[in-house]
């Protein structure tokens, strides 16, 4: 991305106490004015005190001068990441100071007063460089400090601008951003659940969302058509790879829609995401490739394959679609599960094997991934709004009749009360911008990243609760011989 931050008006009219923006100093030039923000550099050289000052639009080299007492006694003691308000004198630099090319490069701030915000310590670790560099374990435990790097701050305010974006793009397509709960239901659904104890329940358990996957579906039935979300879902999984316990989705459902609708739509927004935001990105090829899970598999031993022709190119965007999937596979224990996502139509050719229950291992489901440089970044379907047919689909699953009305029984319900064909898509957002930015891993595009084993260093969480909590929820902890 090349523009950090847009234009924007810094409130100031010039006069001394307003606060200015550094990005914006050098329209103030033979003004007095003050900027408010961190030291990021001190030098000191005797006679004069150089200190670079940082806030969120930039940085400027200010320069306290000997004829200026005051000031030289006000920043004797200040010190690197010190919070600061400066009043000072906007100057142009002598011709030969000039550093071209650099943001206020041709400009100083002579510091006729300083006003301590707040003192610092000396950080745990310098924040000038790659703070990658950095033992990540102190880079989590003090995330403020790291989040104040250069290459943080441009992750997390690139990450805003993508969001920012997708939320524009799909409100002028007539899409709504509507909210569903955190708190919501345990279904055998795919992943385990993170469950949250009912207190006037006692026994009772809630449980986070692994994603809106019911309640988008549940909206089609109420009559939205077209909702989205930025959506965090929870999934208890063991620890592997690059993965946290919570991430974020672009959720997206849409009523009245076939495959190559949502696919379409899709492929749109993340062009023209790519184009605006990342001009310097070339996308390998327009439309995106799309192969079959069987073509996918022969070609590239991969479902998510990786289709760049040329891998050293961090600039290179290689998007492909992968269709055609296996609606269910066997369980170590022989049983069969679902391989995508159990509210998925078959395939319109298949759904007589489903409601057969016959020729299983051959049906093919209506889902669509959408992989980027040999990551999934995408996935979602034309949903089976069947009431009958869904039941076929737990059934296969070797869930009970009870079982699935126990579980399922409020999608039944709803797919009997008038509900429209629909069709949707979730994307692993923290995985697309991780890409986009070129980290190695999504902890470095969320501001609050826990460990790979899920912990939070900053918070110090999971954490014992009281015997107090305990008590009013019920609960008793075994000991673990
Ligand atoms: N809810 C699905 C998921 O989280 C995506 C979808 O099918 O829309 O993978």
């Amino acid at each position: 991305m090349t523009e950090i931050i847009s234009k924007q008006d810094s409130k100031s009219n010039g006069k001394i106490g307003v606060r200015v923006y550094i990005k914006d100093l050098s329209g103030h030039i033979g003004e007095e004015i003050t900027i408010s923000g961190w030291v990021d550099v001190r030098r000191d050289q005797g006679k004069m005190v150089f200190m670079d000052m940082r806030d969120m639009t930039g940085k400027v080299q200010c320069v306290v001068l000997p004829n200026h007492p005051e000031a030289i006694e006000q920043v004797k003691d200040v010190r690197t990441e010190w919070v600061l308000s400066v009043k000072g004198l906007v100057n142009k630099r002598p011709e030969r100071n000039v550093k071209a090319g650099v943001l206020n490069g041709d400009i100083e701030l002579e510091i006729l007063h300083v006003e301590v915000l707040n003192k610092s310590y000396t950080i745990p670790f310098d924040i000038g460089g790659d703070t990658r560099e950095i033992n990540e374990e102190v880079r989590l435990k003090y995330r403020y400090v790291d989040l104040r790097s250069d290459r943080m701050q441009k992750n997390i305010r690139n990450r805003h601008k993508v969001i920012k974006f997708i939320r524009d793009f799909l409100d002028t397509e007539s899409f709504i951003e509507v909210e569903t709960p955190i708190l919501t239901k345990s279904t055998p659904e795919g992943s385990r659940d993170y469950v949250v104890p009912a207190r006037l329940y006692p026994g009772k358990f809630y449980a986070l969302p692994q994603s809106p996957q019911q309640y988008k579906q549940l909206l089609m039935t109420g009559g939205v058509e077209k909702y989205f979300q930025i959506a965090r879902c929870m999934r208890d999984e063991d620890t592997r790879g690059d993965r946290q316990p919570e991430f974020t989705q672009l959720d997206l459902e849409m009523s009245f829609v076939k495959r190559e609708d949502v696919i379409e739509l899709n492929e749109k927004l993340l062009i023209d995401l790519v184009t605006k935001l990342y001009p310097e990105k070339k996308i390998q090829q327009i439309p995106f490739p799309r192969f079959t899970y069987q073509e996918a598999m022969e070609k590239y031993n991969s479902d998510k394959p990786d289709v760049r022709e040329n891998k050293e190119d961090p600039n290179l965007l290689a998007f492909c679609w992968v269709i055609d999937f296996p609606f269910f596979e066997k369980t170590d224990t022989g049983a069969w599960t679902f391989t995508h996502n159990p509210f998925s139509r078959p395939k319109p050719e298949h759904l007589e094997w489903l409601m057969n229950k016959e020729n299983i291992g051959g049906i093919l489901t209506s889902q669509y991934d959408v992989a980027l440089n040999g990551m999934e970044i995408g996935g979602g379907s034309i949903r089976n709004h069947n009431p009958k047919a869904l039941e076929k689909v737990f059934e296969i699953m070797g869930h009970s009749l009870e079982g699935i009305q126990k579980n399922f029984g409020h999608m039944m319900a709803a797919f009997s009360l008038g509900t429209p064909p629909h069709g949707g898509i979730a994307w692993g957002l923290d995985r697309l911008i991780m890409l986009l930015q070129n980290e190695p891993n999504i902890r470095e595009v969320i501001p609050f990243a826990k460990t790979g084993e899920g912990k939070d260093l900053m918070m110090d969480s999971p954490s014992e609760i009281s015997e107090m909590q305990l008590l009013e929820l019920g609960i008793n902890i075994k000991k673990s011989s």
